[in-house]
């Protein structure tokens, strides 16, 4: 039944399967002491193992689902406080040489229009989000033998070269493209990347060799270590994933967790991130329509929770795959990272011929604007938008972003330097309804600060933000 090309001789497969449906079954039927006793432990802020995971997957008892959802939502607003770091996709390429069956982008999908965008075309998009008051983009790419990492790294070139008005300028380029070896990483960690993201779709090798028939991702070891090769070719910020849809949730997001867990054990950190998109209809794949396995809305809001409680430090992601009223539920149980105002067809945002539902990957469910976001965001849910470099800049990743996560640091740095970016935005960017609204909420925020001197340090790069300077951080 392997397919496997050559990529991933000798490379070994560290998701035991017999060990995660022991886990699984051995959770099964919980008893509420023991759902208690691991929400309890979750308290304590030092994550969970994936057993004690599953058992917060497998209650069934409605109140203490609730209380998963209040467990994860105080560790949230205790890490993380009310802060929300936003991006924008940018497609660069819809062209793939693989056989994903649930991507419109899969090579036998003769009905979509392939575009990949040349140097003066990003441009063009990047201008567009830099106008809109981005900073922050995922770079995401189709896995095209024509385009190797130093075509990759080009690309990413183009973006940072990209200055406009104002504050315009990208400070943090991640990038989700297929796994490339650790030469071709370091030729992207030399250009200055932020994040490697890659899901890895499904870790039931079974299901994953059933739905990738053709291309480089029939390789499950390959793309498996693909971060053990980012992490080993220097890029420290590594971002992780799983499409649910696919196979049994509880399942993914053991595999989650136990991916983490080796890499942890081989280099000493996890993933800086974990995303956990939700299969969507797209054209030309028709297992996207109909999923063997629906993750209903209550099942996904209690995988994110039970995530934020067995992982409490990294970085969770949601993309506007999910709409708006349901985007809102799930940063309150510990999103911490949202997309903004997205496009997923390379071109779209600069060109409006482009910027057609039925070109784009998949279904958007949350199409609003940047601007209108930030005014619910902010405006009504009283959430600080952030656009916030300062860690990556300051070369405070991976591990060493670890350490000080664990240490309060998140409050102590990263709600100032999000502040300040917000405040960047709204003098640039903001509308006048946006802007009124967001001054108020960083008044709120600066008058609750209880450090003395630290809020002193805010007003005063506050108010230099309104006479004129930009990009100041803490
Ligand atoms: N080609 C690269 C790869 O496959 O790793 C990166 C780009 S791919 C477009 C990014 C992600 O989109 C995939 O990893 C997959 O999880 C997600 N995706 C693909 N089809 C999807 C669908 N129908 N609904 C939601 N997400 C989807
Ligand atoms: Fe290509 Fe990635 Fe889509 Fe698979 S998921 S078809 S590799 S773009």
């Amino acid at each position: 039944m392997k397919k496997n090309s050559t990529l991933s001789q000798g490379l070994t497969n560290f998701i035991d399967e017999e060990l995660i449906f022991e886990e699984i079954a051995k959770a099964e039927n919980p008893s509420p002491n023991l759902v208690r006793e691991v929400l309890n432990k979750g308290l304590e802020r030092n994550g969970l193992s994936p057993f004690e995971t599953a058992v917060l997957l497998k209650n069934t008892d409605p109140e203490l689902d609730e209380a998963i959802f209040e467990t994860a939502m105080s560790i949230k607003q205790g890490i993380y406080g009310n802060r929300l770091v936003l991006f924008a996709p940018l497609y660069i390429t819809n062209e793939c040489g693989n056989q994903c069956e649930y991507c419109g982008f899969n090579a036998k999908n003769r009905d979509l229009e392939r575009r990949t965008l040349n140097s003066d075309e990003i441009r063009a998009e990047v201008e567009v989000l830099e106008n809109q008051g981005h900073k922050r983009l995922l770079l995401v790419y189709g896995e095209h033998p024509k385009y190797d990492a130093d075509w990759i790294a080009q690309t990413v070139r183009d973006v940072y070269s990209v200055t406009t008005d104002k504050s315009g300028e990208i400070r943090r380029v991640n990038i989700n493209c297929a796994p490339l070896d650790v030469a071709g990483f370091r030729k992207i960690h030399e250009v200055g990347i932020g994040t490697y993201q890659c899901f890895h779709e499904t870790y039931h090798r079974e299901t994953y060799e059933k739905l990738h028939t053709g291309g480089r991702k029939t390789d499950y070891l390959w793309r498996l270590h693909a971060m053990h090769r980012a992490m080993e070719a220097g890029i420290d910020d590594v971002g992780m994933g799983a499409l649910f849809g696919l196979y049994d949730p509880t399942f993914e997001v053991l595999g989650l967790l136990h991916h983490a867990k080796q890499l942890e054990r081989d280099y000493g950190v996890g993933p800086h991130t974990i995303s956990f998109p939700r299969l969507e209809p797209a054209l030309g794949a028709e297992i996207a329509f109909n999923p063997p396995h629906p993750t209903s809305k209550h099942d996904f809001k209690k995988i994110v929770a039970a995530l934020r409680i067995a992982v409490p430090y990294t970085g969770l992601i949601l993309t506007t795959r999910e709409n708006a009223e349901f985007r809102r539920e799930l940063i309150e149980v510990g999103v911490s990272q949202i997309s903004a105002g997205s496009r997923t067809y390379p071109g779209a945002y600069s060109d409006p011929e482009y910027d057609r539902p039925d070109v784009q990957q998949f279904c958007i469910g949350d199409n609003r604007s940047l601007d209108e976001i930030i005014l619910s965001i902010a405006g009504e849910h009283g959430y600080v938008p952030s656009w916030c470099t300062a860690c990556y800049r300051m070369g405070r990743t991976g591990e060493h972003f670890m350490e000080l996560a664990k240490t309060g640091f998140i409050q102590e740095f990263c709600l100032p330097n999000g502040l300040l970016t917000f405040k960047e935005y709204l003098e640039d960017y903001a509308s006048d309804e946006t802007k009124a609204a967001g001054n108020a909420l960083i008044q709120r925020e600066v008058e609750a600060y209880d450090d003395p001197k630290r809020k002193k340090i805010l007003m005063d790069r506050l108010a230099r933000m309104e006479a004129g300077e930009r990009d100041l951080y803490i």
